[in-house]
């Protein structure tokens, strides 16, 4: 296979980098270099300076209301978007819900639904996962009961990413339990402003306000806001989760992290000796270099079957369990290239150690909310032991 990219190509790559360079939101960058959080006013400012060139839904088909790029031009977008150390897209309306929608469901929710993630003013979370439903997710009891032309929906979801931002969540609900757990599941699409829905934070080890729970009390859903047949919801979700662990990769921002890691290590000195001159150190180094090339590989691999007209399929499996081990180590790596620097975790602290004006070493301020928030990766999208298991089975026949 020939991975190199094409003269077309290096020019749209010129092209993306001019664009990320000179018109993409410069307070944004440097928010996110200096570790703090973005706000909602953030996402909406990164995601409609994209969507005024039209390069917001880069993976939708051009009928959809998508930049209909072909997967190299994908892959250099989300390269240069991450080299320029751009917010990336909030997933749960882009890259998850949206294909769900122009895929499965009807004209009329199409009209409804895609222009407000496309100009970004309608935000969407994710409302799969359950108290005592994660891994085994068929297992989910948030129940939607028929009652007329509504279904009433009672139950919790949790661990719901940026749910307090949300207009919209789109949900897995049990209408049947006489069944095998996956045939009964309907998939819904939620108004957050319907009443008898609470939203409560959950604060995460790195400081962060990301996830919460949200509790349905006998909230009225009409069963115009579903996506597809009733009890066929396992089927939409499986399509939806092959798309959502293809979205893991994020090489370019691996790379940065990397490079920093390495600038690091070669400039700082510890007791009169450069870190880069530390055998034990470079050999790390070089492991997590090595990896991420072979990361890379993968992806394209993936994306040339994409191209060729397949849905991302058990090997997204491979990549969600790769890309998140090698941020997981580069991240760790981090600790120990940043060291002291990194000791002021929280930037979003109310008394941060250092000031935003202070000289740090590029990638020392959020090295420590990085490293925390890291070990979650391996825990979302599905936890890693059931890719392998997936892997095992499906791929390995085992
Ligand atoms: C930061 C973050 C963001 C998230 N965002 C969302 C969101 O927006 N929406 C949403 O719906 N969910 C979200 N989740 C939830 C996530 O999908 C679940 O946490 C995940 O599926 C694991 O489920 P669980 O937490 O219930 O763990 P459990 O299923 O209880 O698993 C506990 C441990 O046991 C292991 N385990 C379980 N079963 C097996 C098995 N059969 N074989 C081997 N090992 C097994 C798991 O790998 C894990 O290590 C998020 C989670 C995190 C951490």
């Amino acid at each position: 296979m020939d991975f190199s990219f094409s003269k077309a190509d290096e020019e749209f790559r010129l092209m993306v980098r001019d664009f990320f360079e000179r018109e993409y939101p410069r307070d944004i960058v440097e928010k996110m270099a200096r570790g703090h959080s973005p706000s909602k006013a953030d996402y909406q400012k990164s995601e409609r300076a994209l969507s005024a060139k039209g390069w917001l839904a880069v993976n939708w088909p051009k009928a959809d209301g998508g930049t209909g790029w072909t997967a190299n031009q994908k892959y250099i977008f989300d390269e240069e978007l991450e080299r320029a150390g751009a917010l990336n897209v909030v997933p749960m309306g882009l890259l998850y819900v949206g294909p769900v929608i122009y895929t499965f469901s009807t004209e009329e929710q199409k009209r409804r639904w895609l222009p407000g993630i496309l100009d970004s003013t309608t935000f969407w979370a994710q409302g799969y996962s359950e108290p005592g439903s994660g891994s085994d997710l068929a297992s989910l009891q948030c129940a939607a009961v028929r009652d007329g032309d509504d279904y009433i929906v009672t139950g919790t979801k949790i661990w719901t990413s940026l749910a307090q931002h949300a207009d919209w969540i789109f949900c897995l609900l049990r209408t049947d339990n006489s069944g095998k757990k996956q045939e009964g599941i309907t998939f819904l699409c939620i108004d957050m402003k319907t009443p008898g829905i609470a939203v409560n934070p959950i604060i995460t080890i790195d400081g962060k306000h990301s996830l919460n729970s949200v509790t349905f009390e006998d909230v009225r859903v009409p069963v115009a806001n579903r996506i597809g047949e009733e009890g066929k919801g396992w089927t939409y979700a499986n399509y939806l989760l092959g798309h959502e662990r293809t979205s893991y990769a994020h090489v370019a921002g691996k790379r940065k992290q990397l490079a920093d890691i390495r600038m690091t290590a070669e400039n700082v000195e510890a007791d009169g000796a450069r870190l880069i001159d530390d055998p034990a150190f470079r050999v790390k180094l070089a492991d997590l270099e090595t990896r991420l090339d072979a990361l890379e590989l993968t992806v394209l691999r993936t994306l040339a079957s994409v191209a060729e007209g397949g849905a991302p399929g058990n090997e997204s499996s491979i990549l969600k369990v790769i890309a998140t081990e090698l941020a997981q180590d580069i991240t760790e790596l981090g600790m120990e290239a940043f060291g002291p620097y990194a000791l002021p975790a929280f930037p979003d602290s109310a008394a941060p150690l250092w000031t935003d004006n202070a000289p740090l070493p590029p990638g020392a301020a959020p090295a420590v909310a990085r490293y925390l928030g890291a070990r979650a990766q391996s825990i979302y999208g599905g936890s890693n032991e059931i890719q392998k298991n997936i892997l095992s089975r499906r791929i390995l026949g085992l």
